[in-house]
């Protein structure tokens, strides 16, 4: 049957990535349909229900700059927040939630339903309409053909999803859903490059088997810090409290005796799985001199029992999982609600993919998430926005949009998909980033909310308080710039209480503040003038690291000027300092004509484009 009404986006799945996708889209003002298996699991996380964390959240606060839902969510349903690296410089500060699942899907679900311009429907997609290299639409399960020139495919861990515990294994595409063949059939008839790999989620534990008195306690922040650029503490559901147990020899023994039933050891499993989150009896086999690993104990939620012991996902039979689980101090009576299992699936290889994340061969098709070699709730959310973003403006015929490596971590992500590849679920770290100090969480709505009011991402009120924030913050850096103190004042003798040494001479007080035994709440009382927590923080920011903010901002002007810049066919790249022998040979390889050519070659990475520049500057 073919559907009767007609939209220029479809969005088939509704996990983290369909969801901004599918939002986005209709922001922009696209009829925008969401095709999904089940409207009960909309927003559903698979894993831990956390949101956030290093280099991750830096992606939820861009998504939440450009008007996405995944923040504002966070905000409503997180009982536990916490600033991580707080000690550090800014640019490595993140900020996770815990949240609880129910109200996180509710929220989103929330969001969902109340957005003009988006139709959901659920139903299995099984086929793709594609007519000569163009995509037109999507068959269902039961034979349901709906038309659009766009459609954005997240599946997430579905495709091909086989799920293994143990020695057994089963079809699925995460536990209690089904797994999507028909499509992943089809998409292997298509030509695209496919792969398998696999992820890990460890067993649930009921939370009135567990003894928590001899466990660490870990409370949130206070004040609690907020996820979104919107958002606010009288949001926030209670807060709770976390626990830190730790693994023992004798855990380690059990899960050893299960190695030989092991489907990861046996070979059952081909898939490869996350480095940075390994398998408990991965981390056993490979760390063997570790006689302990930490386990963080997290409630899922309020209204439930069930709690995430964070450090041991596992995909051993269960008879280990419960023995293993009872061997760790806490959980010695442990009821286990729902086992650890590791889930197969297919991959697309996303160098298949342009920076707008619609596919080379297939014109209007995009892919978005876990289904482009990505893990997390976070990646596959920044990339169904930009798919959904690009959707809508394929579907208005207005040029794409995607920002580029100093803009957003949305750049790199995207930018290390499709020039690399991946071969191993791809998350995000601060450390990908070359420049990190302009690419910092709190800052996103500044560099991203702009041109997502261009493009018809951000609503009115947003877009009020951003200029009101913008505008507090040029008066406030104005303020520091323009007033002087003097010595011999009131208002110097204040500032000798915080100075190593007493003020000699007149200084601004951006000058004070530049000084590394100064911090903004001595400011505010040398003036007496105190701005608001958001723009303190900001103005501090950009005054304490201005040098390196402005060095960073040179190198990546210099980086865009030199892009046209000539490569000698002859060049030496042996003599050039700093590459790896991968990246030479790659170099030598292919001889490109222009620093921008090299730097469109997989693997050259911007850091050895760098160094590449430098070379040049020597021989010249
Ligand atoms: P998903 O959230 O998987 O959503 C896919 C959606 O598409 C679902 O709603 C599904 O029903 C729908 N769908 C699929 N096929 C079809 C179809 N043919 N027709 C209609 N609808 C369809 N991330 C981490 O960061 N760390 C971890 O340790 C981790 N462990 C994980 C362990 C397990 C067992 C699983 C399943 C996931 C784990 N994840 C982990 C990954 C995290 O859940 C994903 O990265 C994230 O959910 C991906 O979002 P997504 O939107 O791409 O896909």
């Amino acid at each position: 049957m073919e559907f009767p009404d007609r939209f220029d986006v479809i969005v088939i799945g509704g996990g983290h990535a369909g969801t901004e996708a599918a939002l986005a889209a209709a922001r922009m003002g696209s009829r925008t349909l969401l095709l999904t298996h089940n409207i009960e699991t909309l927003g559903q996380m698979s894993c831990n229900p956390a949101i956030g964390g290093i280099g991750k959240s830096h992606l939820v606060k861009e998504i939440d700059a450009l008007g996405g839902a995944m923040a504002q969510a966070t905000d409503r349903a997180g009982i536990q927040f916490r600033v991580l690296n707080s000690r550090k410089g800014p640019a490595v500060r993140a900020t996770r939630a815990q949240a609880d699942r129910v109200l996180y899907k509710a929220a989103i679900r929330e969001v969902l339903e109340n957005q003009p311009n988006l139709t959901i429907f659920q139903q299995a997609a099984d086929d793709l309409i594609v007519e000569g290299d163009q995509v037109c639409g999507v068959v269902t399960q039961t034979g349901i053909r709906f038309t659009a020139a766009n459609v954005v495919l997240t599946t997430g861990t579905f495709l091909g999803g086989v799920i293994h515990m143990g020695l057994k294994n089963h079809a699925g595409g995460r536990a209690g859903d089904p797994p999507a063949i028909a499509l992943a059939q089809r998409l292997r008839e298509l030509p695209f490059n496919v792969g398998r790999l696999k992820t890990g989620t460890p067993p649930r534990i009921d939370s009135r088997s567990v003894d928590f008195s001899v466990m660490q306690e870990q409370w949130g922040d206070d004040p609690t810090p907020v996820m979104s650029f919107m958002g606010s503490r009288d949001q926030h559901p209670q807060q709770v409290c976390c626990y830190v147990t730790r693994t023992t020899e004798e855990t380690h023994d059990i899960i050893r005796s299960g190695f030989d039933r092991s489907p990861m050891f046996a070979g059952d499993i081909e898939g490869v799985g996350p480095r940075y989150c390994p398998s408990i009896e991965d981390k056993v086999n490979r760390f063997a001199d570790k006689d302990s690993h930490q386990i963080f104990v997290e409630p899922e939620g309020l209204t439930v029992n069930e709690l995430y012991p964070n450090g041991i996902s596992t995909s051993l039979p269960f008879d280990i999982q419960l023995k293993a689980v009872r061997s760790i101090p806490g959980f010695e009576n442990a009821h286990i609600t729902r086992p650890g299992y590791a889930i197969e699936y297919d991959y697309l290889n996303p160098q298949d993919l342009r920076h707008t994340l619609e596919t080379k061969f297939i014109g209007g098709l995009y892919f978005a998430g876990q289904i482009n070699g990505t893990t997390g709730y976070e990646e596959a959310g920044a990339q169904g926005l930009l798919a959904g973003i690009n959707a809508a403006l394929r579907a208005q015929e207005k040029d794409a949009w995607y920002p580029r490596r100093d803009e957003a971590y949305l750049g790199v992500l995207v930018d290390d998909l499709i020039t690399m590849g991946t071969s191993e679920p791809y998350r995000m770290f601060t450390s990908r980033a070359e420049y990190r100090l302009i690419l910092r969480e709190d800052n996103a709505d500044l560099r991203l909310t702009e041109t997502g009011h261009r493009l018809g991402l951000v609503d009115e009120t947003r877009w009020q308080r951003f200029n009101a924030k913008r505008e507090a913050i040029a008066v406030e850096r104005q303020r520091l710039d323009r007033t002087h103190v003097h010595p011999n004042t009131p208002e110097a003798e204040r500032a000798n209480q915080y100075l190593n040494k007493p003020l000699q001479k007149e200084h601004t007080l951006a000058d004070l503040l530049r000084r590394p035994e100064i911090v903004y709440s001595h400011i505010a009382d040398i003036s007496g003038e105190q701005a608001n927590e958001i723009v303190a923080g900001q103005v501090e920011i950009e005054v304490k690291y201005e040098g390196y903010i402005s060095r960073q901002e040179a190198e990546i002007d210099r980086l865009r000027r030199n892009e046209n810049l000539p490569l000698p066919v002859d060049l030496d790249y042996d003599a050039v300092g700093g590459l790896s022998n991968e990246i030479k040979q790659k170099l030598k390889d292919v001889r490109p004509e222009t620093v921008a050519q090299a730097s469109r070659i997989q693997g050259v990475t911007p850091a050895a484009i760098s160094q590449l520049l430098v070379h040049l500057k020597k021989r010249d």
